[in-house]
């Protein structure tokens, strides 16, 4: 059967079709179909005004005669007396399909409000499935976005393609089940070497970052379930801030004029206290208004003079107010007032798109009135630990020969730290076809997988070969120049469509440990739209000697210490470094980059100005 989709395009719009605008939707809608869905072909084109019968008749035409997989209009769903589309589209249809309805208005709803007020009418007609689109360019291609990926799948329906249908629906159901193919070989012929070129840190880093950068979701978040994420929108205020003008002071409002000095006397005349009209009171040069931090300043005012530069000097006759104050300070005109704008000005850009919302940014988004906004999605990421000899730390007796599995939990608190949602995959043994099995569970539960053990050059280390011979991953890197971590992984595959980002650590801890503040945060970072992912770099003294790896560059594990006698921060070595001591991390705050040792180099002396990672920031 053909795989094509034949897709007709009807646009209904009275102004297009009578030629006095151009058929803007219609266009974009099928130069977007041709570039960006390969399965859809744009066989037919009509442009017609909104009369209900032309409508459906050229639906009736399209779909008995054209026999089109799929029509989409554009326009005429909206509220005005002439919008009939969705009328006319009922009344050809053979069945509803209520649910691209749903999926469409609920999508749109992200975008703006406005969605509620649209008809759209989905249906079938013979074999021919049809969608009403919004007339504008925005709304068609985006209502057309939403329904895309399910499209294929209902025409397989409509055309009964039973084959596509099993495979979209034993897909959905669960991971795919693929066979291995990576045989256990003869250990006598392993690799002694690994076959990847060991690449530096900084390379490598950047790799990741770019394979991360193609890719960004959005969704909608509210003022309330924001915090973190990075908005994807710019942000301009509606209305300016203060939106009158304000008092900066508890004072009095005057007039500033010659009559106005030190020592001179003024009748308080009203009050104007925050939340009262700017139209309560007036003032002139003879009298104040008494007026609090906040309140409207009333016209005639230009400026405030604060309760401290007052006395007073005659109570009203029941002794309960104000009526004349001396001023004890010679006012200057706009004292204490916060003019219309001055915090904020109407139409002022006061976020940008990438910004990262932290309590101040959302607070910003409530003062404009912005409480509901595109923000990047973040990535989900799934954790694996392998190895037979794992145990799972709640099991109550540790087997002979097994260790407990540290990685996962450190990886997840970790992920938990950065705000970032993980799944736990389990524990895989060192199999081909369990780790296979892994993989896949996690690539349909999550983005990022981030799996320790297995990527060195042990008997058991099938990890990268799984990748690439049963995945068809792309291995961007396997060797590293760095201590400990050297066998750090990342690979990228597509998997039902999604790109999947593989990050396979030494199973050592703090090797895990350390790739994961490099390579794994950076990447879920990036993902979820921040511009700069990296932890910030930060010049310290090494707080004793140092000896320096011969071979490698090493990130030493420290703790950062500051004192106002000395400027520079002062790392204090963890001590014992070897990869399999968690117990380094303990206390440290940042990763001291030693460089690699020479013949002249062997040490960093007590003193020495070194960079590190700080990584809690
Ligand atoms: P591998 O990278 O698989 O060669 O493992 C290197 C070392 O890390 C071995 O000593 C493993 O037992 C240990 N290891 C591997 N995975 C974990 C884990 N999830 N938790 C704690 N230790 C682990
Ligand atoms: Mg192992």
């Amino acid at each position: 059967m053909d795989a094509t989709l034949r897709v007709g395009i009807l646009t209904v719009s009275d102004r297009c079709s009578a030629g006095e605008a151009k058929d803007v939707s219609g266009d974009t809608l099928s130069a977007y179909i041709q570039s960006h869905w390969p399965q859809g072909k744009v066989t037919v084109r009509d442009c017609i005004p909104d009369e209900k019968a032309q409508i459906t008749n050229v639906l009736m035409d399209w779909t008995d005669q054209e026999r089109l997989d799929i029509i989409f209009t554009t326009g005429g769903t909206g509220f005005s007396p002439r919008d009939v589309t969705p009328e006319a589209t009922k009344a050809v249809l053979d069945k509803a399909a209520p649910g691209l309805v749903v999926a469409m208005i609920q999508g749109s709803m992200q975008s703006t409000p406005m969605a509620m007020l649209s008809r759209p009418v989905c249906g079938v007609r013979n074999r021919t499935l049809i969608i009403n689109l919004p007339g504008s360019v925005k709304g068609c291609v985006e209502n057309f976005m939403i329904v895309e990926k399910q499209l294929k799948h209902a025409v397989d329906l409509l055309r009964d393609a039973k084959g596509n249908i099993e495979n979209v629906h034993s897909q959905i159901q669960k991971p795919l089940k693929l066979k291995t193919k990576v045989n256990a070989i003869n250990v006598a012929d392993r690799a002694r070497r690994s076959p990847f070129e060991t690449i530096q840190v900084e390379i490598a880093q950047n790799i990741v970052i770019t394979q991360c950068g193609d890719e960004y979701l959005t969704e909608t978040r509210t003022l309330r379930n924001a915090l973190g994420f990075v908005i994807a929108e710019d942000v301009d205020a509606k209305d300016p801030l203060p939106p009158f003008p304000a008092s900066i002071k508890d004072g009095y409002a005057v007039k500033v004029g010659p009559q106005l000095k030190e020592g001179s006397l003024l009748n308080v005349t009203g009050d104007s206290t925050a939340g009262e009209s700017p139209e309560k009171c007036q003032v002139d040069t003879n009298f104040s208004v008494r007026i609090s931090t906040g309140a409207p300043v009333p016209s005639g005012a230009d400026a405030v003079i604060q309760i401290e530069d007052t006395e007073l000097v005659e109570k009203t006759e029941d002794g309960n107010d104000e009526k004349v104050i001396r001023i004890l300070k010679t006012p200057i005109v706009k004292q204490d007032i916060r003019a219309i704008g001055s915090d904020i000005q109407s139409g002022e850009r006061v976020l940008q798109k990438g910004t990262r919302l932290g309590p101040t940014e959302l607070g910003i988004l409530a003062t404009v009135g912005i409480t509901q906004f595109k923000v990047f999605k973040k990535p989900i990421v799934a954790l694996i630990s392998t190895g037979n000899e794992l145990q799972s730390p709640n099991d109550a007796i540790l087997i002979k020969g097994k260790i407990r599995d540290s990685n996962k939990t450190t990886l997840a608190s970790l992920m938990a730290q950065e705000g970032f949602q993980t799944k736990d995959v389990g524990i895989a043994k060192d199999s081909p076809q369990e780790l296979l099995d892994t993989l896949c569970a996690g690539f349909s539960v999550a983005d990022i997988i981030v799996c320790t053990g297995g990527v060195s050059m042990g008997e058991k280390d099938y990890l990268k070969r799984v990748l690439k011979t049963d995945l068809d991953a792309d291995i961007h890197f396997g060797s590293l120049l760095m201590k400990p971590g050297k066998p750090t992984t990342f690979a990228t595959c597509m998997y039902q469509e999604r790109k999947k980002y593989i990050f396979a650590l030494p199973g050592n801890p703090v090797s895990a440990t350390v790739s994961s503040y490099l390579f794994v945060v950076p990447a879920c970072r990036k993902l979820s739209g921040w511009s700069h992912p990296f932890h910030p770099k930060i010049k310290v003294q090494a707080e004793k000697q140092l000896k320096v790896d011969p071979t490698r560059p090493e990130y030493h594990r420290v703790t950062v210490s500051w004192s106002t006698s000395c400027g520079i921060p002062v790392a204090q070595s963890t001590g014992n470094q070897i990869s399999s001591r968690l117990l380094s991390f303990n206390r440290a705050d940042a990763l001291l980059m030693l460089p690699q040792g020479s013949d002249s180099k062997k040490v960093v002396e007590s003193g020495e100005f070194l960079e590190a990672i700080l990584l809690s920031a």
